[in-house]
């Protein structure tokens, strides 16, 4: 029995064969002096003492203090896991899991057995999981089916000072079932000071600190502005490499394009480094990372081997890893926002606020004294705000909000929120909901709203792909909706952009990138995802197996509501591209006169990204995914429609509205 359990990527021994219990124990024992080591474990008896005399508890601790690690560990000591699952959220899937994996190493028993994590799109608990990490998504979605959430006796609220969206709304529903549930716990934990905002939201609860260990960290700043921040993190990683002593590196980029880019070009430029000298190894980490390459990260680097890890800002406090002595930082980071006044969502790339990068240079001084290289000025630091502001004041509600209407909370403005959103932003998502036909006249939720409720996705993809049940073509959709789910299926290598570009036109369809990512999802899936396929088409072939995943699961939903996944329009695309307008007709814009495009809802001038298939082409109308701003305004994922569609395919949302033409 030990060795018969259907999970592939947890505790796996070295050649792939499973663990037996006593090399899974053996595991946990070699850990104890690790554990016991953490700042957190001093204070263990002091944080179970007040954890059972209190409802509510906040605790704030440095990053790597042992928070997320050890504190469930405790909780389960002290007997809070016989009345329900102990639950521990975090705002991203990567830290999740990874947690999940170490701490069910430190339990000594199998990823999925005692401890376990919960994302979307990939659940691995089972009946006997005590310790769940999971997304703050996924327990907000937990509230659908269990709106008490009986089956937690402890909810954890976890990296609250990154104030995510999904977090700040677990707060007020916690909050109101904690009215409702004498027994249930809560536990608040961040990794800054400035938790008073979070006592005072939980009735003036308590606040204990830990006490950390930082080492000193000398800093060293840009004395010019850098023009291309990749450059110079490429130079500094070697320079660092040639002339400092031993140490990892943490550098922090945006994404994982940047990231994949410049683990490329440490590749090639490490080549030339003298065939004595110590070797430099990349160690990308981002979020739609597969798990089975998640690890590398955590091992330790080979002897005369030195790491060179590539993070987002995860690594800055979801997740720490030891060894890093060095840290680079860019001074920007990705971040979705959404302006409420035109109804928009976008991805930018932003400098990082003053605490974020206060964080990121803390990553180095951990183990030992290390070092941080800002590439950015110290003016430039100067003018970093303070802190990023909170999620619910610059994003788009109108997920939470149908999340929040399904559980039964019908009145949207006056919810107990830790920072009220802005009443236009409310109302704007509001209005979106209705366009997609998700409430009804008089804002409750309708049919619809709630069969979109069920998929753990945004409202606009869900409702395409509930229309394209009414239209016939869910094959098509869900797979060009599981294409979207990634950031980049092509890769343009520096020096052979004509081949990839080359390459590249066997897939181009003109109607789009919509139909052209079918395409080559139709090509991979005729070479049955051959690696030689992927390589020759430089395509991604990691994105392509995350695709994959996100394909599967989406039609596993699909066929939980009873929706023919085999439905098939074949070739015809205009009742692809019809389909795909139903869930984003906001998002479309027109050609003007002079050949530009303006976006039909906010009048803006738009742009066409240059990685798109339309680039260089003036179709008289474009619908598209994303809208990206970087010097200006780009459309990704984009394909031609008719001007005529946008209005038909939503008239409830246009039929009183002067649309941007001219
Ligand atoms: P905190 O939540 O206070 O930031 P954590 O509990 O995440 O701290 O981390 C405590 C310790 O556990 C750190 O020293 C870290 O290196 C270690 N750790 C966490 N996750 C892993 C992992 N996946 N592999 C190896 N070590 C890990
Ligand atoms: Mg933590």
């Amino acid at each position: 029995r030990e060795f018969s359990t259907d999970e592939n990527n947890g505790n796996q021994g070295k050649n792939g064969f499973k663990k037996s219990k006593k090399d899974l124990i053996g595991k946990a024992k070699s850990l104890l002096p690790q554990r016991k080591a953490l700042p957190i474990f001093s204070a263990r008896e002091k944080i179970i003492k007040e954890i059972l005399n209190n409802k509510a508890l906040i605790i704030v601790g440095e990053t790597g203090s042992g928070k997320t690690t050890q504190i469930p560990q405790f909780l389960h000591h002290a007997g809070l896991s016989k009345n329900g699952i102990i639950a521990c959220t975090q705002p991203r899937r990567v830290a999740a899991m990874s947690i999940a994996r170490r701490v069910s190493e430190e339990f000594g028993t199998r990823l999925g057995d005692r401890v376990g994590y919960s994302i979307r799109f990939d659940d691995k608990t089972s009946p006997n999981t005590l310790i769940k990490y999971m997304t703050d998504g996924m327990l907000l979605r937990e509230l659908l089916s269990d709106n008490m959430l009986k089956k937690y006796s402890v909810v954890i609220l976890d990296e609250a000072h990154e104030r995510t969206l999904r977090t700040d709304i677990l707060f007020g529903m916690l909050k109101a079932i904690q009215k409702k549930r004498d027994d249930l716990k809560i536990i608040v934990m961040s990794a800054t000071l400035d938790a008073e905002k979070f006592s005072e939201y939980f009735d003036d609860a308590k606040i204990m600190y830990i006490a950390g260990r930082q080492f000193p960290v000398k800093l060293y700043q840009t004395i010019q502005p850098q023009e291309d921040y990749l450059d110079s993190a490429i130079v500094t990683i070697f320079q660092i490499h040639t002339e400092q002593p031993n140490g990892d590196i943490l550098t922090f980029l945006t994404g994982q394009e940047e990231i994949e880019a410049v683990e490329k070009l440490i590749i090639e430029h490490a080549k030339l480094l003298p065939v004595t000298a110590k070797k430099l190894i990349p160690c990308p980490i981002f979020a739609s990372m597969p798990t089975d390459q998640q690890n590398k990260v955590f091992e330790p680097a080979p002897p005369d081997t030195r790491k060179v890890i590539l993070a987002t800002n995860i690594a800055e406090t979801s997740i720490t890893i030891s060894g890093i002595k060095y840290v680079i930082d860019c001074g920007v980071a990705k971040v979705r926002g959404y302006n409420s006044k035109i109804g928009i969502e976008s991805l930018t790339i932003q400098p990082i606020s003053k605490a974020s990068a206060r964080q990121r240079m803390g990553r180095a001084g951990r183990e030992a004294p290390g070092c941080c290289y800002r590439l950015y000025t110290e003016d430039a630091f100067e003018e970093l705000a303070d802190s990023t502001e909170p999620e619910i004041k610059r994003c788009n509600l109108a997920s939470v909000i149908l999340l929040l209407k399904a559980s039964g909370v019908e009145d949207i403005f006056n919810f107990d929120y830790l920072d009220r959103p802005s009443k236009t932003s409310v109302a704007r998502s509001l209005e979106q909901l209705y366009a997609l036909g998700a409430l009804n006249d008089d804002g409750t939720l309708s049919e619809l709203g709630k069969k979109m409720a069920e998929f753990p996705i945004e409202p606009t993809y869900a409702k395409v792909i509930i229309q394209s049940e009414n239209l016939g073509c869910t094959k098509e959709i869900i797979s060009i909706v599981s294409m979207l789910s990634v950031d980049s299926i092509f890769y343009t290598p520096q020096d052979k952009r004509e081949e990839a570009a080359e390459a590249k036109k066997k897939f181009v369809n003109f109607d789009g990138d919509h139909i052209t990512l079918l395409n080559v999802l139709k090509g991979y899936q005729d070479v049955h995802g051959d690696k030689d396929w992927c390589y020759e088409n430089f395509i991604n072939i990691r994105n392509m197996k995350h695709v994959l995943d996100v394909r599967k699961q989406l039609i596993q939903f699909c066929e939980r509501l009873k929706i023919d996944v085999t439905a098939s329009c074949g070739h015809d695309h205009e009742v692809i591209l019809k389909c795909l307008l139903s869930g984003f007709f906001q998002n479309t814009a027109l050609r003007q006169l002079d050949g530009s495009y303006r976006a039909i809802v906010s009048g803006q001038i738009v742009y066409m990204h240059p990685t798109s298939v339309l680039f260089g082409r003036k179709p008289e109308a474009i619908m598209y995914n994303d809208l990206i701003l970087t010097s200006k305004q780009y459309m990704r994922n984009a394909s031609a429609i008719h001007p005529n569609w946008i209005a038909q395919t939503a008239p409830k949302y246009f039929g009183n509205r002067s649309l941007h033409t001219l």
